[in-house]
């Protein structure tokens, strides 16, 4: 390993609480493998300097840090232990092709996360080659750019550099490293793994860790672990109902895949609705729909079980007593949910109060949606910006009717409701169709004009003018039709 001390021009500040604070079970200190060529081809200057790097400063001796070549100062690169369940099936885990470079202290004084993803084979990595090939990367960045760009929480992408060395998936594919910054990388999956694989002891060192880290206010608490729970479910019930307004499907929702901090991670094959559907699937091997846009609540609460299941020991002596507790807990998600639900949808229809019959009122224009295949994204801009919404017919105005006269019963205009609904409606998302055509520029044709005008798009998902019209149109039935993105990530 090779120690950069270009430090301080660059403003690295690391700390490494997670090997400090946890027992090694949690991790393995692992050193992330040489790469031929490096070459950065996207850095994420905004992100660089809100944690505190210089994007000015970049040179080769840094670029060779986001390739796995060199480790800046402070750096212990380790890899994370975890289990999780995937598709229903518990399995044993861990970071195959991720390493962590460690903790970013920012201006602010918040800690992230800063990891390296696709950087060589791990003791996790089971036979994989632990590395990345380039459009799943790039995927990545655009996803969590845009997902960030909706506020929507997320984990976010740093920098891409290209190694220069090949790998082999579907297709054979130029290869790549992705950096990226989260909360912390804390799973559903890290608690399982400290369940099954360790004792009482571990499930508590962890949990007093996320706590530390995500609820410090908990951290004196006597009832402590309980009220860590419920705030996790809390922010899980809120990412889910935020993912569902905006139409968002992450596509392989396992246990692994779930963060504490209540961050979206790990995108694979996940994607946006075009038109409405709630039974839509975009990944390749999610064959029984368990992951489809409409189940993801369903299925946030069946993870949530999981984790609360570890936490049995630390709840209660009485293993009786913890376990009605946390069903107790268990139940008040899918309210939690529901009222995050509404309170998004009020929000996407520009009303402040809630009233009765509010939840008919949404779920009539769903289903008129449903019904009719319009587009989601659009036909919500549409309600915002006064015009028709593609596909109208008499029922949906009337609906029209009904609901501007919710809006004038709360003692504001419509024009004042949609205002503040063009603030909650984006006019882009990134549109599978785009994603694909921008993807497949880069990697087949070494072109990266779409992608950069795609994420530009992307970044002011608001703002509703200057936009490409391509960028806003739905996709040809012939795409939807039989769009799936595949796991070959
Ligand atoms: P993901 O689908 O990215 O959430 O990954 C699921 C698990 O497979 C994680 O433990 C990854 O580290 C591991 N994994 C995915 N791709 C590779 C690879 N190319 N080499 C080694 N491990 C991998
Ligand atoms: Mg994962």
């Amino acid at each position: 390993m090779t120690i950069t001390e270009r430090n301080s021009a660059f403003g690295w500040h690391l700390e490494q609480s997670y090997i400090k604070e946890l027992p090694e079970l949690f991790y393995r200190i692992t050193d992330a493998q040489q790469v031929q060529n490096p070459e950065l081809l996207l850095f994420n200057d905004t992100l660089a300097k809100e944690i505190g790097l210089d994007p000015d400063q970049l040179d080769a001796s840094i670029t060779a840090i986001f390739a796995g070549n060199a480790f800046p100062k402070g750096a212990l690169p380790f890899s994370q232990a975890y289990a999780g369940h995937q598709f229903g099936n518990f399995t044993m885990l861990g970071d195959g092709r991720a390493v962590m470079i460690g903790e970013q202290i920012t201006p602010a004084g918040k800690r992230v996360d800063l990891q390296l993803k696709g950087s060589g084979i791990t003791e996790f990595s089971r036979g994989g080659d632990g590395r990345a090939a380039l459009g799943p990367m790039l995927r990545e960045y655009l996803i969590s750019e845009a997902l960030h760009a909706l506020g929507i929480p997320a984990n976010r992408a740093l920098a891409i550099v290209t190694t220069g060395s090949p790998v082999y998936r579907q297709t054979i594919q130029p290869g790549a490293v992705l950096t990226r910054v989260a909360d912390s990388h804390l799973r559903v999956g890290t608690f399982q793994y400290a369940a099954q694989f360790g004792s009482d002891d571990d499930v508590r060192s962890l949990a007093d860790y996320a706590i530390r880290r995500h609820d410090p206010d908990l951290a004196e608490e006597p009832d402590r672990y309980h009220r860590f729970l419920k705030r996790v479910m809390d922010r899980q019930a809120k990412l889910m109902a935020d993912w569902l307004h905006i139409g968002f499907i992450h596509g392989v929702m396992n246990t692994d895949n779930m963060t504490i901090s209540g961050e979206s991670i790990d995108f694979g094959p996940c994607a946006f609705l075009d038109h409405y559907d709630p039974a839509t699937v975009f990944s390749s091997i999610d064959r029984e729909g368990r992951y489809a846009y409409g189940n993801q609540p369903y299925i946030a609460s069946w993870n949530l079980a999981r984790l609360a299941e570890t936490l049995i020991p630390l709840i209660h002596d009485d293993q009786d007593e913890a376990i009605a507790i946390l069903q107790e807990d268990m139940k008040a998600f899918a309210e939690l949910y529901q009222s995050y639900w509404l309170d998004g949808m009020r929000r996407k229809l520009g009303l402040k109060e809630s009233k009765d019959g509010d939840s008919t009122l949404f779920t009539e224009l769903l289903q008129w949606m449903e019904e009719n295949k319009a587009d989601f994204t659009n036909t919500f801009r549409s309600l915002s910006d006064g015009s028709v919404p593609d596909q109208a017919d008499g029922r949906l105005n009337d609906w029209i009717t009904r609901w501007q006269e919710r809006i004038k019963s709360e003692g504001r205009s419509v024009v004042e409701a949609q205002t503040m609904m063009r603030t909650v409606n984006p006019a882009v998302i990134p549109r599978n169709h785009l994603v694909e055509e921008a993807l497949d520029q880069a990697v087949q044709k070494d072109d990266l004009t779409l992608f950069h005008e795609l994420l530009a798009a992307v970044r002011q998902p608001y703002e509703g003018t200057g936009i490409p019209p391509r960028f806003t149109e739905p996709p040809s039935k012939r795409f939807t039709d039989g769009y799936q993105t595949f796991c070959g990530t």
